[in-house]
């Protein structure tokens, strides 16, 4: 766990001279006091409104991307939009917008998250930060705060990727990394990418015009419930996301040899299964080996021929990495493959892998992660800097602008489930810090 030593403490005196004195004085009087902007009773009205589409009978909602139930529930986004006298637009990927304009002409400041949701999944989980993002429209209207740059909240489509196996479809088609070729996946039903669009309204052979160019975005920033436990434990209510956790997936095969487990003796055996056993065991001593956040993982092992009598002659296994430093997923890859090595040598059995996937970790910006800091010290709120573990729509984004993510903490650290929760006070300050964070930029980004 990484606390935020990384300033040393400051007198309150002069706490106070820098917010006074060093920012202009509306931001000051803006975010020096307090005092919520952002109204959470009724930002709990809407997450519970929202709640209701796709309920579950557990509670939490099953509001996967591209459903009935997701287009219902954006039909009362689109109506909150308007009603906070935003200009409503989708892309051609589906992604929602709402504009509200700028004093000068600056490229936009986007923020908010998505409302699909997994099969039997939670109520805050992209909620929070999408109906925060709605929340911090209207307490800027409330408060009749002008800001330079034209500010845009979004709801990303698909976030999830229940629903065609395909996560972050929205900002991936944005970020430019998902194009026409998708539009012909289909679902369990038959329908295709391209049938669900146009079912939300839009012509897939545009697809490819939601793609925002570099460079047209100032910034974008996401609320978002940490999914994670490090918030809760520690009891901070404001996490400053350092970056995304990138991943590396390899499919790993043991060959031995098949044979009869009655009549093979114990020293003549070359056990795949049992070589495997020891390669699950070398991944996690290896990512346990070193300090830090690293995560390592396999999530089955499948034995061939699977019979109660037969020594296993052929095992799979896939072994997953992540990490914020592309460099330390490659060296615990490096490690893990020696210890293999070390295992075939042992147990008379041969061990490949190839690679399946390589995603990189995205970096949030320090110039987006110094204003949330600042924010959260504004409302004398804790912070902790950390990674985050799970793929957010904000990962793509960082592909064409600065990107920044605020953390509220997940009770016991659950998500994806109908348990998950976060409070109404954390949420609260969430959205306040993503109202205080949205001024200071807007303040400081593109200034001669
Ligand atoms: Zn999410």
């Amino acid at each position: 766990m990484i606390r935020n030593t990384a300033t040393p403490p400051i007198p309150t005196t002069l706490v106070l001279w820098v917010t006074v004195f060093a920012a202009p004085l509306s931001l000051a009087q803006e975010t020096g006091s307090r005092k919520l902007h952002v109204d959470s009773q009724r930002l709990q009205g809407t997450l519970e409104r929202l709640s209701e589409f796709g309920r579950n009978p557990e509670g939490g909602v099953t509001r996967i991307g591209f459903s009935e139930a997701d287009l219902a529930a954006r039909g009362y986004i689109g109506g909150l939009m308007k009603e906070a006298g935003l200009e409503v637009r989708v892309d051609p990927a589906g992604n929602m917008f709402g504009l509200r304009a700028g004093s000068e002409r600056l490229p936009k400041l986007l923020f908010g998250s998505h409302i699909d949701s997994v099969l039997h999944g939670g109520n805050f989980d992209g909620d929070v930060g999408s109906m925060g993002a709605i929340e911090v429209i209207r307490a800027l209207n409330d408060a009749r705060v002008k800001t330079r740059h034209p500010l845009e909240v979004v709801i990303w489509t698909n976030e999830e990727g229940n629903h065609f196996g395909l996560g972050t479809l929205g900002s991936g088609v944005a970020a430019g990394l998902l194009g026409p070729e998708i539009l012909d996946r289909k679902d369990e039903q038959g329908l295709t990418i391209a049938d669900w669009l146009r079912r939300y309204g839009q012509d897939p052979s545009r697809l490819t015009d939601a793609r925002i160019p570099r460079g047209a975005l100032a910034g974008f920033l996401e609320l978002h419930i940490e999914q994670g436990p490090s918030l809760d434990e520690a009891k901070v209510p404001i996490g400053i996301v350092q970056g995304i956790v990138g991943l590396k997936r390899w499919q790993c095969v043991t060959t031995g040899s098949a044979n009869h487990a009655g009549t093979t003796p114990m020293n003549r055996r070359k056990d795949a299964l049992v070589a495997a056993s020891k390669d699950v065991l070398a991944v996690r001593d290896v990512v346990r080996g070193e300090a830090g956040r690293q995560v390592g993982t396999v999530g089955y092992v499948r034995a061939e021929p699977g019979a109660i009598n037969v020594i296993p002659g052929r095992a799979e296994f896939p072994v997953e990495l992540r990490d914020l430093d592309a460099a330390t997923i490659d060296r615990m890859w490096a490690r893990i493959q020696e210890r293999f090595k070390r295992t075939d040598e042992e147990e008379g059995a041969e061990t490949r892998c190839r690679e399946l996937e390589d995603v990189d970790p995205a970096r949030t910006d320090p110039a987006i992660q110094a204003a949330i800091r600042e924010a959260a010290k504004s409302l004398d709120l804790a912070t902790l800097d950390l990674p985050s573990g799970a793929v957010q729509d904000a990962q793509l984004l960082a592909r064409i602008a600065p990107m920044g993510m605020i953390f509220i903490p997940s009770r016991d650290g659950i998500s994806h489930s109908p348990k998950e929760f976060s409070s109404w006070h954390d949420i609260g300050n969430g959205a306040e810090v993503l109202y205080r964070t949205v001024l200071l930029l807007d303040d400081r980004l593109n200034r001669e």
